[in-house]
């Protein structure tokens, strides 16, 4: 392993985006011709990792890819963003993840989406990455690979006093409820605490309500990213001071496919790097990351680097 500890290490999901357009979605059975074709680099963890990274952290990315084409090129795409790509599994015994998009001129889609070689990161991975883990600033998980293997990320990280994140996406209804305990951050979307909480979330009032449950159930600290509204930031050590609402700077948005990635990217990144800045100074400053990545189309395309960013938010 390399010498120096990782500022920010993900155990997380790589996918490909094959993006087709066309005027239409096919009918079962259909054969349509589009107009354009493009590949994409996606999956959240990937996202996260490289969001992060373009910001200036030392990353490592921990997850499966499969021995193929799409494997090689998503590695390719790691060194490309300076990710170490050390703990990168690759496996014959499972596609790369890989998501299929048709997407008509009305701009709706269709996805399929298949994991693939991201739920075949196990355990054995993460022992071979604890070098790496149990030094890191910051571990982020999500649960695009194996809950188990996520929560065994968190759990290790927690063992070894590094700081972690874990984002419950995409979410799923019965949460082992040992997931609340594991983070120093918990942070989801409005729709991700919807399913979680039960509480239907459409205000910064209703998005209060379902933090408090997530804290109720054992949460350190809880962000609720809700779009262009910012976020809500509540902590477990001052209940009684209730949330804390950070709005986003109003942007024009032309797309914000994967905004929520460049946001927790940013988060770890400012983890990793000011550790005694408090909170909502950190979510104040990665919502005017990811308002900076709507602005252009694309998932990690629309990523910013450090020289794209005002030098107020290092
Ligand atoms: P996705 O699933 O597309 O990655 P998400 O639903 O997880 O996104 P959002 O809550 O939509 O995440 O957005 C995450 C953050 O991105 C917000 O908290 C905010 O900082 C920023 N953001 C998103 N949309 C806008 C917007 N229209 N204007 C300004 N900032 C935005």
């Amino acid at each position: 392993m390399t010498e120096e500890a990782f500022d920010v290490v993900v155990v997380g999901s790589c996918m490909t985006d094959l993006v087709s357009q066309a005027p239409r979605l096919p009918k079962a059975g259909e054969t349509i011709h589009g107009h354009k074709f493009f590949i994409g680099f996606g999956g959240k963890g990937a996202n996260q990792c490289i969001q992060a990274a373009r910001m200036g952290a030392k990353t490592a990315m921990v997850c499966k890819v499969g021995k193929d084409f799409f494997g090689e090129n998503y590695i390719q795409n790691f060194k490309d963003n300076g990710v170490s790509t050390e703990f990168v599994g690759q496996t014959a015994d499972a596609a790369t993840g890989a998501a299929s998009i048709v997407v008509n001129d009305a701009g709706e889609n269709a996805i399929v989406i298949v994991a693939g070689a991201n739920l075949l990161l196990g355990g054995e991975d993460l022992q071979q990455a604890l070098p790496a883990l149990s030094h890191a600033k910051v571990l982020v998980s999500q649960l695009e690979v194996s809950p188990d293997t996520s929560l065994q990320a968190l759990r290790l990280a927690q063992e070894n006093n590094v700081k972690t994140i874990f984002n419950p996406a995409p979410a799923i209804p019965d949460l082992d409820p040992d997931f609340y305990r594991a983070s120093v951050v918990f942070c989801c979307n409005e729709s991700e605490a919807e399913l979680l909480t039960g509480v239907a979330v459409a205000t910064v009032e209703d998005a209060g309500h379902a933090g408090q449950e997530l804290l109720r159930r054992g949460c350190r600290s809880v962000i609720i990213t809700l779009g262009s509204q910012g976020c809500v930031v509540l902590s477990g050590q001052e209940p009684s001071t209730g949330l804390h609402h950070v709005p986003a700077k109003p942007v024009t948005a032309v797309d914000t496919t994967g905004a929520g990635d460049s946001f927790i990217g940013a988060l770890a990144f400012y983890m990793a790097t000011f550790p005694t800045m408090p909170l909502q100074e950190m979510v104040s400053r990665a919502n005017q990351v990811a308002g900076v990545s709507v602005q252009k189309i694309g998932t990690q395309a629309s990523y910013p680097y450090k020289k794209d960013l005002p030098n107020n938010l290092f």
